[in-house]
C-alpha cells in the first residue's frame, strides 16, 4: 500500500510571490560552460544585480555582462537590435576565447517586445560557426531564480546534433567536482557512454536521439525535460540525488535502463554510501524531530523535504513548491510520508500566516522573507544557497544536511544567550 504524498490534494495559490529572477543562474552557468558568455539584455537593475551576486568575479574576466537598455531603447526611440549587434561585434572581437554566447532576456527587453530569437539568429550567421548564439529569458516575470537554468538548457536542445547511439545524457549544471564523482561512480557501475548537458566546454556538445536516455540532476527542469522529450530522448524517472537514500535510487534507476542489476550498485556504492549515512547522522541529531516548513522558491523543495524527513527524522509541516511537476517530483511524493501540507505557487501573505500560526523549527525561504522571519524568533535557511553549495551524491551529502542543521544551532545559540 503506499503511504507516500503523491495522492495528497495540492494547495494551489496564486498571488504575490517573493523570488528572485532567472538572471540568478547565469552565476553558476557561468562557471560551468567555461568558453560560454552570458549577455544579458536588460537595465542598470540588472547588471547590478549580476554584480552583487557574483561579486567575487571582479577579479576575474567576466564570462558574462550586461548591454543595458537605456532609456531611449525603452522609449523605443533606437534601434535596440542595431546597439545589440555592436555591442556584440565588440565583445567576440575582444573575445575570441567566447564559443557560445547567450542573449539573456530580461524584465525590459520583454517589456519592450525585443526579438532576442530572431538577433540571436542573425548573430549566429554573422559570427557562426566559430561562435554559436542562443537565447533565453532570465526574466523576472512569471519566473523563479532556477528557471534560468532551465530556460538556458531548453534553448540548448534544439541545437544539438543527432545521433542513434544509446548514450546517457545527465542533465543540468553540477560543480565539476560533482559531476566527476557521478562520472565516476556510474563507469564502476558499467553505465557508458554518458555525455553531459551542458557540457564544460562546446566541443563536448553531446548529440541526442532516439536511443539517447536521460537522467535529471535538478527538479527545476522541467522546460529542458520537455524539450528533450520532443527532440526523441527518454526521460528516466527517479527520485533525485540527494542524500544517501535519493543517490543510490537515482544510480540504481540509470543502471535498469542500461540492464545492470540493483546488487552492482550495491556493491559499488557500499563504501561511499557509508560515508554519506555517517556524515548525516551527525547533522540528523539536530535535525531529528524538528519542524520544517517550505517557502516555494528553488523548486528543490520536494527532494530536499524527502530527504530531510526520511534521512535526517524531521517533520515537514508544509512543501511549497513554485510548480509541480507530476513527471519530475513523482517519485519524490511516493516516498514521502502523507501528513505535510502540498502547495504550489505561492500567495504570500497567506502563506506567512500559515508560517505564523504553524511556527516551525525550521523555515525554508528566500532572502527577502528570511529576515522578517527571523526577527519574529523564527530560524530560516535561505534557499539560494542551496543552489550555490555543491549538495548532490554521496560525498556531499553530509554538508547538505549540516546546511540545515547550522541555522538551527544557531537559533538555538542566541535563545541562551538571550532567553
Ligand atoms: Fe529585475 Fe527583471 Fe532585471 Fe531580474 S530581469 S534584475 S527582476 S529587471
Amino acid at each position: 500500500m503506499s503511504t507516500g504524498c503523491r495522492d495528497t490534494p495540492v494547495l494551489k495559490q496564486r498571488g504575490q510571490r517573493e523570488v528572485f529572477c532567472g538572471l540568478t543562474g547565469i552565476i553558476w552557468l557561468h562557471r560551468k560552460m567555461q568558453d560560454a558568455f552570458f549577455l544579458v539584455v536588460g537595465s542598470r537593475t540588472c547588471a547590478h544585480l549580476l554584480q552583487s551576486a557574483a561579486g567575487v568575479m571582479i577579479f576575474a574576466e567576466p564570462r558574462f555582462g550586461t548591454a543595458i537598455l537605456e532609456e531611449k531603447d525603452l522609449a523605443g526611440m533606437a534601434d535596440a537590435n542595431e546597439e545589440l549587434d555592436r555591442e556584440v561585434d565588440r565583445l567576440l572581437a575582444r573575445r575570441p576565447d567566447i564559443r557560445q554566447l547567450f542573449l539573456v532576456g530580461s524584465c525590459p527587453s520583454e517589456v519592450i517586445k525585443l526579438d532576442l530569437a530572431r538577433a540571436a539568429e542573425r548573430l549566429s550567421a554573422a559570427h557562426g560557426p566559430n561562435v554559436r548564439v542562443l537565447n533565453f529569458s532570465g526574466s523576472g516575470i512569471e519566473t523563479t531564480f532556477t528557471q534560468g537554468e532551465d530556460a538556458c538548457l531548453a534553448a540548448m536542445v534544439p541545437a544539438l546534433p543527432q545521433t542513434d547511439a544509446q548514450e546517457l545524457l545527465l542533465v543540468g549544471a553540477l560543480p565539476d567536482v560533482v559531476e566527476d564523482q557521478a562520472l565516476d561512480l556510474l563507469a564502476q557501475i558499467g553505465v557508458t557512454p554518458v555525455r553531459c548537458l551542458p557540457s564544460r566546454r562546446v566541443q563536448d556538445t553531446p548529440a541526442i536521439g532516439p536511443n539517447t536516455v536521460f537522467a535529471l540532476t535538478q527538479p527545476f527542469l522541467g522546460d529542458t525535460h520537455a524539450a528533450l522529450t520532443r527532440a526523441g530522448a527518454r526521460h528516466i524517472s527517479a527520485p533525485f540525488p540527494f542524500g544517501a537514500e535519493g543517490s543510490t535510487l537515482w544510480l540504481k534507476a540509470v543502471a535498469a535502463e542500461f540492464g545492470i542489476a540493483p546488487e552492482k550498485v550495491d556493491q559499488v556504492v557500499a563504501a561511499p554510501r557509508a560515508r554519506a549515512e555517517k556524515a548525516i547522522a551527525a547533522a540528523a541529531t539536530t535535525l531529528r524531530g524538528k519542524r520544517i516548513f517550505f517557502m516555494p522558491d528553488s523548486q528543490l523543495e520536494i527532494p530536499l523535504a524527502r530527504f530531510l524527513t526520511r534521512e535526517c527524522g524531521m517533520d515537514a509541516i508544509e512543501i511549497g513548491t513554485p510548480y509541480l511537476h507530476t513527471d519530475l517530483h513523482g517519485p519524490e511524493l511516493d516516498l514521502i510520508a502523507a501528513g505535510p501540507v502540498i502547495s504550489e505557487g505561492q500567495d504570500v501573505d497567506l502563506q506567512l500566516d500559515r508560517v505564523r500560526a504553524a511556527r516551525p523549527d525550521l523555515t525554508v525561504c528566500g532572502l527577502g522573507l528570511a529576515n522578517p522571519l527571523e526577527a519574529e524568533g523564527l530560524a530560516t535557511k535561505w534557499a539560494i544557497e542551496l543552489v550555490f553549495t555543491p549538495v548532490h551524491f554521496y560525498e556531499q551529502a553530509g554538508d547538505l544536511a549540516a546546511l540545515f542543521a547550522r541555522p538551527l544551532r544557531r537559533h538555538a545559540a542566541l535563545k541562551r544567550q538571550h532567553p
